[in-house]
């Protein structure tokens, strides 16, 4: 096992690994921009090295300066979590260069299930069903045309290189073809400096269901069963949930294995994420993966009993899977709420600032995974999120009585956030009976907002 692990990213992700870390009996080793200084994961960790400036660009995203930390703080490993260089191909090459180990897959796995026309090549070897649509990069609208023809309308373009739902772009019909590939390239090329779109058919209320798998270095993969995050709102995640009301038995290990065929096509180690859209009529069709711990990753720790980050670090460190897929057993429900400072009233604007009083939810079954604290000022650079709260029940009803108890437990002074969003989603009749889909909220949560 690894002596010394240094945490390149911030935030709540950033204190979850430590909390692995040191109950594997690792030393941490964080790394904080100038605006993070107070921030928890400094306080955390054994030792902190400041990397630079506020912007991620210069921290965060500061590869010379995080190997450099690495190498004077003797670290053996880097935990990347999720977001800034989590799925970056080229800083896990780098690591591999300089004898640190990523905590993560293989560096041509990251760039190949990175792009996600070039994953959708390994899912259609593996035999898993995909979203009907390009089997390459896009090259003319000409081409596109075609394609659209074929699969009939509406389509989504999106990006070979897209992620956190950026980059994707609705065409209804011919006449809006060409505007929305124009608007995906300029975003994607904006946003992840590659501008390679493809094009996927649409499709209608889908529910998006991700399966957690795990893999060792020898060839050992599992699936720790779906997590259904259908709750978004524009293409981002919201509130997931585990399992799913869509899914039986027979889907569950259907859907299972194919993410572990995906996994094996890939020659993929580490933990990692198959997402699927399914339809109405219970089609499942694969759309990408995700070769990093995800946010939501809370939901099937709860209900597997897993510890998925200790299981990266091991992985990592060459240890084996100690258990097969019987050996997992999902037990009652759980669900996570993503907390963010956003006003829900205004249209979900940020609303960073310094936090008055924090005082978090306990009791049976709730687990918060933040970074915050009373006084933290939560600075305007980076993302939003100010906790996950997670709860496990034995049935879902009783996870929704419970999420509700600990949202309304929760006090966070000062700043807007999206518990008052969460508390009106839980008592939404269509969203208690299961129908979730990812334009639930358009459709079922347009009534005016009252508090
Ligand atoms: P999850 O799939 O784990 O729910 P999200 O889609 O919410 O994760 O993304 C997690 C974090 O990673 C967010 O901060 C998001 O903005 C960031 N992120 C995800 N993919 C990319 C990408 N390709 N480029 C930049 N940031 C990304
Ligand atoms: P990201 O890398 O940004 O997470 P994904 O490909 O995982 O992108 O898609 C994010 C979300 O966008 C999905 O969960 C779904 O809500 C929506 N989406 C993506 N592709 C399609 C599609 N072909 N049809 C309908 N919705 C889609
Ligand atoms: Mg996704």
């Amino acid at each position: 096992m690894f002596s010394r692990v240094l945490i390149a990213n911030r935030g709540e992700i950033a204190v979850r690994i430590i909390r692995a870390c040191k109950e594997l009996g690792i030393k941490t080793i964080s790394v904080y921009s100038t605006a993070d200084k107070e921030s928890l994961h400094v306080k955390l960790a054994d030792e902190a090295v400041c990397i630079g400036a506020a912007s991620a660009a210069q921290s965060y995203l500061n590869i010379s300066n995080i190997i450099a930390a690495a190498q004077n703080t003797a670290a053996e490993a880097i935990h990347p979590g999720y977001g800034f260089l989590a799925e970056s191909s080229y800083f896990a090459d780098l690591c591999r260069t300089n004898n640190i180990k990523f905590i993560g897959p293989d560096p041509e796995v990251i760039y190949l299930m990175g792009d996600k026309v070039k994953a959708r090549g390994i899912a259609m070897k593996a035999e898993v069903p995909l979203v009907p649509g390009s089997e390459g990069a896009l090259n003319s609208y000409q081409e596109a045309a075609m394609l659209a023809r074929e699969i009939g309308y509406p389509v989504m373009i999106k990006a070979s290189a897209g992620g956190g739902g950026r980059g994707m772009r609705l065409a209804h019909n011919e006449e809006s073809l060409k505007e929305s590939m124009e608007m995906a390239r300029m975003e994607a090329g904006a946003a992840f400096g590659n501008d390679e779109i493809y094009i996927e058919k649409y499709i209608e209320e889908p529910r998006h269901i991700e399966i957690q798998i795990l893999g060792d270095q020898y060839g050992n993969i599992i699936h720790l069963g779906e997590r259904d995050c259908s709750l978004q709102r524009r293409n981002q995640k919201l509130l997931e949930e585990a399992p799913s009301t869509l899914l039986d038995k027979d889907l569950r290990e259907k859907m299972g294995n194919m993410a572990v065929n995906i996994a094996r096509a890939a020659n993929y180690h580490s933990a990692g994420t198959v997402e699927f859209l399914v339809d109405k009529q219970k089609n499942y069709y694969f759309i990408e993966m995700n070769t990093r711990v995800q946010v939501e990753h809370p939901v099937s720790e709860m209900v597997s009993g897993v510890d998925i980050v200790k299981e990266q670090i091991r992985i990592a460190a060459g240890e084996a899977l100690g258990y097969s897929q019987e050996d997992i057993e999902i037990r009652g429900w759980a669900m996570e709420c993503r907390i963010n400072a956003e006003d829900p009233q205004n249209d979900f604007c940020p609303s960073p600032g310094t936090i008055g009083q924090y005082l978090i939810p306990g009791g049976p079954g709730v687990r918060v995974d933040s970074a915050a604290y009373s006084g933290y000022t939560i600075p305007p650079y980076y993302d939003s999120m100010i906790a996950k709260l997670i709860v496990w029940g034995q049935s879902r009803d009783e996870v929704i009585s419970r999420m509700k108890r600990a949202l309304r437990e929760f006090q966070i002074e000062n700043v807007k956030s999206t518990i008052p969003f969460h508390l009106r989603v839980l008592d939404n009749a269509f969203f208690r009976r299961g129908e979730v889909y990812t334009n639930f909220i358009q459709r079922r949560m347009t009534e005016r907002f009252h508090e």
